[in-house]
């Protein structure tokens, strides 16, 4: 198995890096054609994406070489406009390849959660006990709805009922008795999948209960569909210049500690992670706004926001943890149509769910760590506005060509602004 270790790779031109992903990744001429351009003169075939297509939008696809997770090389795709993100996910993931097998990751089951609401109920307890004795047949009626997810060896598992009450319900329109199921959607995100199951039981459970069923739709919130990454780095590796390994372990844990107990510090804290984490998730075509969704909410599962990432000085290693929800699916929705997202898994070794979730964990703990590392170094703008300089020498009017030397000399002058560029750019 070829190694994801790539040194300098950022140093290649756009073709040497495409031919090392090729090589990497065994994908055919028509694939790394494909995710050149990811455009398609095939007006008919867009149209029919979403509504009122009128064209397409394009954000640059990158790749983040050297991560290993769980013994296994992969190169990351990421779709980001943000200039810094894959340099950070390179660079921390080439320091994550500690032994024995870099980051390790583990997941739950793909258990996603369908939520029906029911209003006027005239008898709540009574409906509570019917609904329990007809559990099994209710999730017969759901898994009869979209068979294929049992005989893939999931479907929907069990359900029960919460009544939910509060000074506002009792005003507006009673208690809401809420019937919730859960549903292991295997390799499927399982949005589409859950809907469906859940408007199959409005009727059942209409006549079972007497009452009147208004909102059936999947919960967001999938707290058991978990995603774990972790890593434990000798203390050697973390040097920097001048700083020992055991004074950065000691600053990371301390800006851990803030972002766990200060909500303002964690959002930024998890947004950095999110930055990673988006970013495959755009690339291999997943619901973007679910997962972050659900991974504030459970950001929040104790009553205060707080860091999804937590950084610890133990027995001389510092040990990082991520743990968040993971809708993710490689089946239905954009993975079946969209042809880049199809290379994309490619890139990822065509992982299940599952390993997809992972490998998105171990990601967003690499930005985590990225970010921390530069914040207790060099601080953040070092390196960020090195990147974002090439954005600024564009944006005021140099080529292709010239702006990598016009962010050069943006970054020797110290003064990243567009009046600089424009200064640089009437100079040449
Ligand atoms: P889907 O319906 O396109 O795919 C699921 C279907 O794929 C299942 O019905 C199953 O029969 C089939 N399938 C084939 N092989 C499978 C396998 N190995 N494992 C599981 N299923 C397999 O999509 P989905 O995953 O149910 O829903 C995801 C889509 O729904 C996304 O496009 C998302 O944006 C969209 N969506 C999201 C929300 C939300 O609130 N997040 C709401 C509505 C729709």
């Amino acid at each position: 198995m070829s190694s994801s270790r790539f040194p300098r790779f950022h140093l290649l031109s756009i073709q040497e890096q495409r031919q090392k992903l090729a090589e990497f990744a065994q994908l055919s001429a028509q694939e790394v054609s494909l995710i050149q351009t990811l455009n398609t003169d095939d007006t008919q075939s867009i149209h029919a994406t979403i509504e009122n297509a009128v064209g397409l939008h394009s954000l640059p696809l990158g790749v983040a070489p050297n991560f290993l997770i769980d013994g296994q090389d992969h190169i990351v795709p990421m779709v980001t406009e943000e200039p810094s993100v894959i340099a950070a996910a390179s660079n921390g993931a080439r320091r994550l390849r500690v032994e024995p097998g870099g980051i390790v990751t583990k997941c739950g089951r793909s258990i996603m959660l369908g939520q029906i609401q029911i209003l006027q109920v005239p008898n709540r307890e009574q409906a509570q006990i019917d609904v329990m004795q007809n559990a099994d047949q209710l999730i017969n009626t759901a898994n009869q709805a979209l068979p294929g997810l049992q005989r893939r060896g999931g479907g929907a598992l069990e359900l029960h009922v919460r009544i939910i009450q509060n000074e506002k319900l009792l005003q507006k329109c009673g208690p809401i008795f809420l019937v919730e199921f859960e549903v292991d959607v295997c390799d499927a995100m399982g949005a589409n999948a859950v809907n469906t199951m859940a408007e199959s039981l409005a009727a059942p459970l209409e006549k079972i209960t007497a009452g009147q069923v208004r909102l059936r739709i999947l919960s967001n919130y999938c707290a058991k569909r978990l995603a774990t990454a972790t890593v434990s780095i000798p203390l050697d590796v973390l040097a920097h210049e001048s700083i020992t390994g055991l004074e950065i372990a000691k600053r990371i844990e301390e800006a851990s500690l803030f972002a766990e107990i200060d909500p303002h510090r964690a959002v930024t804290h998890n947004k950095g992670i999110m930055n990673g984490i988006d970013a495959v998730l755009i690339a291999t075509g997943q619901d973007v706004r679910a997962v972050e969704a659900a991974a504030h909410a459970f950001a929040a599962r104790n009553g205060q926001y707080t860091a999804l990432a937590t950084w610890s000085l133990q027995n001389n290693l510092l040990l990082g943890q991520l743990t968040l929800p993971m809708p993710v699916g490689v089946v239905g929705g954009a993975t079946a149509v969209h042809k880049g997202v199809q290379v994309a898994l490619k890139i990822l070794k065509k992982p299940s769910a599952q390993m997809l979730s992972q490998i998105i964990a171990a990601v967003g703990l690499t930005q985590n760590f990225s970010a921390l590392y530069a914040l207790v170094t060099d601080g953040i703008q070092k390196g960020h506005m090195k990147m974002h300089a090439r954005t600024v020498a564009m944006a005021s009017g140099a080529n292709a060509q010239s702006a990598t030397d016009v962010a050069k000399k943006l970054v020797a002058g110290g003064d990243i602004s567009s009046d600089a560029a424009q200064r640089i750019i009437n100079d040449e």
